[in-house]
């Protein structure tokens, strides 16, 4: 099972998901806000003060994606790839009105995934579900994944 995620926390990794695309960069590093392309992991229990990279002295910074910036394009080739590849994507809690990450419901529908979406209200993704599931995901994906 794929994880693609716009959450930047830690969580689907500490509950034991073993691939995680975190589409929006991950909390859990820092990386140079210049262009050298340093990145190194964070203490989450003891975060850095602000500091200098040390490849190219630019400032660092989380590693998340802020608004205006582009997604990460490995991140965002693997979601499209596995969205294409898979036979079923479980849209959980989302508006589905964020784009480009929105968009990968369509494309997954159009290489014939089924989508079961789970939510607590109709969302612009509701007319590209095969099936849609209302309710709080806490409740509604345990006994759907169940077996
Ligand atoms: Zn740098």
């Amino acid at each position: 099972m794929i994880h693609v995620t716009q959450n930047v926390d830690d969580l689907l990794h500490r509950a034991g998901a073993k691939q995680v695309i975190q589409l929006h960069g991950t909390i859990a590093a820092d990386r140079c806000h210049g262009s050298c392309g340093y990145e190194e992991p964070v203490d989450m229990t003891n975060p850095p003060n602000l500091r200098n990279c040390p490849q190219c002295g630019s400032q660092m910074r989380p590693a998340v994606v802020w608004f205006g910036e582009a997604l990460p394009s490995s991140a965002w080739t693997d979601a499209e790839q596995a969205c294409r590849d898979c036979d079923v994507l479980l849209v959980i809690g989302t508006s589905a009105v964020v784009y480009p990450a929105a968009g990968l419901i369509g494309l997954a529908k159009s290489a014939e995934a089924r989508i079961i979406i789970v939510n607590t209200h109709q969302s612009d993704a509701s007319g590209l579900a095969d099936v849609e599931l209302l309710g709080k995901a806490s409740k509604v994906v345990p006994a759907l994944l169940d077996e």
